[in-house]
């Protein structure tokens, strides 16, 4: 399928809503509950993980019950993400892994450029869309490489909003009439610098956020004589939605309030620089998951842009910030974690809503630019790691109670063989009661040590069954609403949350986590993600749902490997982390000097799939680098704590060795487990 017809298909999905969002919340979560009474299918996954919701055009799942991929959307090109991650462990590179697609960077930004094409074509809209792209969404030298190289034909730009940032955009971007723009806050070596890259041929945009900062470009401009391109910031009264909505308004950290702006414009025009005054910005915050927002911000700026051409600026863009939102529950709601628009809507509403301001007042209509960085890098990365281990509920037959055993432990018995339908809310009330007072005969000095263990495993059995009970009935009693919650597995990641998902850990953002593979297979164990980390923090316990959020990830039990039980190894297992391709990877910090994770590139050849690049992770060496360790000075300590042990005879001189080279190897490997 091309790219039009995909698009015509984001159009008809305006009016033909998502199947899966229209269903009443019951049915869909009783759906995932229903006991095994038909065989599991690859639909039931689909519907469970919600992949079509988040996932379409480019993740799906096969016939064999692995997740695949198609990095080209639906214009063909599809690979099996299991045997992907199978085959570059084939070559010794370990878990945590990061794919990257190039080619699904280079889909989204075609896919935005269309749908923006679309919407001039649709309204007559008499001017073009000018992206540029936000390099603090990830500065990752090679995805922005890829970017400026995939937005050439549509002359994609840069958006930088630092000083950093600025020297990547001005070194990176080489595409004729792309623009710079330069956000953030400035000082004269900023202004000079953006100023002086005009000579380069290069289309900087300094766009001023602060007062002060016009006095610095006025002074700029006279000292080295160049007429920039300004822009001025607008603190829009219209809020953003969710956790952004502090990005404009009065009080909001940047921008420059209307009467602020309009000092802007006296003081260039004061200087002779109000022809520069050409761009109007505005930013209302990340992920706006409201429609209703987007119009009502566009409007206002719509407003201040004609407003600012009849005072005389010389207004030729309209720059719109970021905000374009990623439905990373598929639920297509307002819902934080997901939006009630598509693309096509975003670019329909925008252009729309200019042309109608611009039109009332017979004004030419601006170029327009969006700075969208979340609905361009998400996708087109997938973190993939392995599942070390588990630990469930006490998952053990009820113990053997006899006549000797104290009451306590006879009276939690028999609740447990009388648990049924008609009496397991009387029932549980009374295991909780029981388990408790055994607690409290334990601390008491009564029941020994073992007999606190039946009663613990009592108490299970007894959940354990009652549990059976609600997944089988379609009516879950509100006091008993938390036990799937409470009796769900751990199961314990190779992975840092603080290195991969730091927003899952800091805002509490949702993203995508499903299994790559046994996906023709019912997953019927409840569990949450435990990390590496020693911080109880270092944890997911929140995950997609149609609605709202779910307590617990539905995954499969472990298998045993080859060496089957005593020999202690599992089957690996695989989950898949999606759409976390914005702000993790910068924002991920060192905790517990866990650090960047195994990067490759994979780009899509006509027979399969190239590795374009592999960025092995961070070593031990390097971590400790960071916190200013040198791994020679390291060595030395432990060298000469072996002689000295050596020498009182503490240590052999093989275990000296062992120490020494396990000491060694450590720290030019990997910081994640391997196996
Ligand atoms: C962060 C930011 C963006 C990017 O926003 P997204 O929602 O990721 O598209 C754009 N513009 C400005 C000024 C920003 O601060």
């Amino acid at each position: 399928m091309d790219l039009e017809s995909t698009l015509d298909r984001e159009f008809r999905s305006e009016i033909s809503r998502d199947p899966l969002a229209s269903a009443p919340k019951e049915e869909a979560s009783q759906d995932a509950k229903l006991p095994k009474k038909k065989a599991w299918t690859i639909e039931d996954s689909e519907q469970l993980y919600r992949i079509p919701g988040w996932g379409e055009p480019y993740f799906g799942i096969n016939s064999a019950g692995h997740v695949t991929v198609s990095p080209k959307g639906d214009r063909g090109g599809s690979l099996d993400l299991y045997e992907l991650v199978e085959a570059i462990k084939e070559r010794n590179i370990g878990l945590p892994l990061l794919l990257r697609f190039s080619d699904i960077l280079e889909d989204r930004i075609a896919r935005l450029n269309a749908c923006f094409a679309k919407a001039i074509a649709r309204y007559k809209y008499n001017n073009t869309y000018r992206g540029v792209f936000p390099v603090k969404c990830n500065q990752d030298r090679h995805l922005v490489e890829d970017l400026v190289k995939f937005g050439q034909p549509h002359k994609f730009g840069l958006e930088a909003g630092s000083k950093p940032e600025l020297l990547i955009a001005l070194a990176s971007l080489n595409t004729t009439e792309a623009l710079i723009i330069c956000n953030g806050y400035k000082d004269r070596e900023y202004i000079e610098t953006a100023m002086l890259a005009q000579r380069l041929g290069k289309t900087p945009i300094v766009v001023i956020e602060q007062l002060e900062e016009v006095d610095l470009l006025i002074a700029a401009s006279q000292k080295l004589e160049i007429k920039p391109v300004v822009g001025v910031r607008v603190k829009l009264s219209s809020k953003g939605m969710g956790r952004w909505a502090g990005s404009t308004g009065d009080r909001a950290k940047f921008g420059l309030s209307v009467p602020e702006i309009i000092e802007v414009v006296n003081r260039l025009k004061k200087a002779d620089l109000l022809a520069s005054l050409q761009l109007l910005h505005y930013h209302i915050g990340s992920q706006i998951s409201s429609i209703s927002a987007i119009k009502d911000a566009i409007r206002e700026a719509s407003q201040v842009y004609v407003e600012l051409a009849s005072l005389g600026a010389n207004m030729n863009y309209l720059d719109v910030g970021g905000g374009l939102g990623v439905d990373y529950d598929g639920s297509k709601t307002n819902f934080p974690a997901s939006k009630n628009y598509n693309m096509q809507n975003y670019a329909n509403d925008i252009v729309a809503e200019v042309k109608e301001v611009c039109d009332g007042r017979e004004m030419t209509t601006p170029i327009l630019i969006s700075e969208s960085g979340r609905a361009v890098a998400s996708h087109q990365s997938v973190l993939v790691f392995d599942v070390l281990g588990a630990s469930e509920i006490l998952n053990g037959n009820a113990p053997e109670i006899s006549e000797g055993d104290y009451l306590i432990l006879r009276n939690l018995k028999e609740t447990y063989e009388t648990i049924k339908k008609e009496n397991y809310q009387e029932m549980y009330n009374d295991a909780i009661q029981f388990k408790e007072e055994a607690i409290s005969l334990f601390n008491l000095g009564y029941l020994s040590i073992s007999d606190r263990a039946k009663a613990e495993q009592l108490y299970w059995a007894c959940f354990r069954k009652i549990r059976e009970i609600l997944r089988g009935s379609d009516y879950v009693p509100e006091e008993l609403e938390d036990l799937e919650r409470i009796m769900a597995s751990i199961y314990y990641i190779n992975l840092s949350v603080f290195q991969s998902a730091p927003d899952s850990w800091a805002i509490e953002q949702l993203f995508p986590i499903m299994p790559i593979h046994r996906l023709d297979e019912e997953p019927t164990e409840r569990a949450i993600l435990a990390d590496l980390t020693c911080d109880s923090d270092g944890k997911i316990d929140r995950f997609i749902d149609l609605r709202d959020v779910k307590p617990f990830l539905e995954l499969h039990p472990l298998k045993l490997g080859s060496k089957g039980k005593d020999g202690g190894d599992r089957e690996s297992y695989y989950l898949g982390m999606f759409l976390a391709g914005a702000y993790q990877e910068i924002m991920g910090n060192l905790h517990n000097l866990f650090g960047d994770t195994n990067v490759v590139h994979i780009q899509l050849t006509p027979s399969g799939y190239k590795i374009e690049r592999l960025i092995k992770g961070d070593t031990m060496t390097e971590v400790l680098k960071y916190v200013r360790y040198d791994s020679k000075d390291l060595i030395e300590s432990i060298r000469r704590q072996t002689e000295q042990a050596l020498q009182e005879k503490r240590i052999s001189i093989k275990e000296s060795q062992m120490l020494l080279q396990n000491y060694e190897g450590s720290l030019s490997g990997y910081t994640y487990l391997q196996d």
